[in-house]
């Protein structure tokens, strides 16, 4: 069994805000992300973030961080929501200025209100000649959903994802929104998270990018995530470096499992190597009795 300890308030250190980014296709998703990753300079690092492992963490210059989901669009939120994973503390929701609101627009909105996540908005594309964030900014207000500009209180930024211009000041202002949610983990325990990815790549085994979000994970824990479990062999950041220890909010890459996790199985560390394999069993048989039971109907 795995045991949930609800932790003493003086063991909670705050910790960095995980975000999302959502919204309509081609309206900017992956360019934001990609400027995000590849312009962020943390200091005694040369370059960005060259490597796509689902996730990656932040550094403003003011030295705050942020964890980004590298996993655009709803479909990966939703999926991991269907898991029962409540990895994301704040939705950016981009929308293009040269377009409008449009059908996922509403569906990225309805998500992380359903889910009770704050949303910034990051208005795009305002380099292009066509663009009317206003425009962008009323139809929200007839959603009655009030930008700061239009005396509201939902935060949003002009922003164009391709040329970078306001992409920090987009950053401050979720960094501002996450001040007020006082994100707290306890950093002094064995790890708990959510598995992002995990695929097999052909010379290191299988490869898990996970977040973890209670906890510090370290290299020789024994994981159980999902149906697959393993001893924790290496760790690497989202720059490809060896790391020996993992905090709460961090995403890291874990070789060692004996499988691909899916995205939004929860893992934990047991001290206990056989009562692990002995739940991964179990839920392998679950999970065959199952689809033996939805093919016979
Ligand atoms: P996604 O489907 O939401 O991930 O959108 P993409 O990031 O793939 O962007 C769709 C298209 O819009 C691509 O051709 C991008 O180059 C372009 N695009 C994205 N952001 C901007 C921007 O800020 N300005 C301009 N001019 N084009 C952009």
């Amino acid at each position: 069994s795995i045991k949930v300890v609800e932790d003493d308030p003086k063991d909670l250190v705050p910790r960095a805000p995980i975000v999302t980014v959502m919204g309509h296709v081609d309206h900017g998703k992956t360019s934001l992300l990609d400027y995000i990753r590849k312009e962020n300079v943390i200091a005694g690092e040369s370059g960005g973030i060259t490597q796509h492992i689902g996730a990656y963490g932040v550094q403003l210059d003011n030295g705050q961080k942020m964890a980004f989901l590298d996993t655009p669009g709803h479909e990966a939120f939703t999926a991991m929501r269907a898991r029962g994973a409540q990895v994301t503390d704040i939705a950016i929701i981009v929308v293009a200025a040269d377009d409008a609101i449009m059908p996922q627009t509403k569906e990225a909105i309805a998500h992380a209100q359903a889910a009770g996540v704050p949303i910034v908005f990051a208005i795009n594309k305002i380099d292009k000649p066509t663009a009317n964030p206003e425009k962008v900014k009323e139809q929200l207000a007839q959603m009655n959903l009030l930008v700061e500009d239009w005396g509201g209180k939902i935060q949003s930024h002009d922003i164009s994802a391709k040329v970078g211009t306001g992409v920090k000041e987009l950053l401050e202002k979720v960094l501002l929104e996450a001040e007020l949610l006082e994100l707290k983990a306890n950093p002094n325990k064995d790890a708990s998270g959510t598995v992002v990815e995990a695929y097999l790549d052909k010379g290191r085994g299988y490869v898990s990018t996970i977040l973890v979000q209670a906890g510090t994970l370290k290299v020789g824990d024994y994981v159980l995530a999902g149906k697959n479990s393993g001893k924790v062999k290496a760790m690497q950041d989202e720059r490809g470096h060896d790391v020996e220890s993992a905090g709460p909010s961090t995403p890291v890459s874990i070789l060692g499992l004996d499988g691909a996790p899916q995205a939004g199985d929860k893992f934990n560390v047991f001290e206990d190597e056989r009562e692990a394999k002995l739940i991964a069993t179990k839920r392998t048989q679950l999970q065959r009795e199952q689809s033996v039971r939805t093919q016979r109907h």
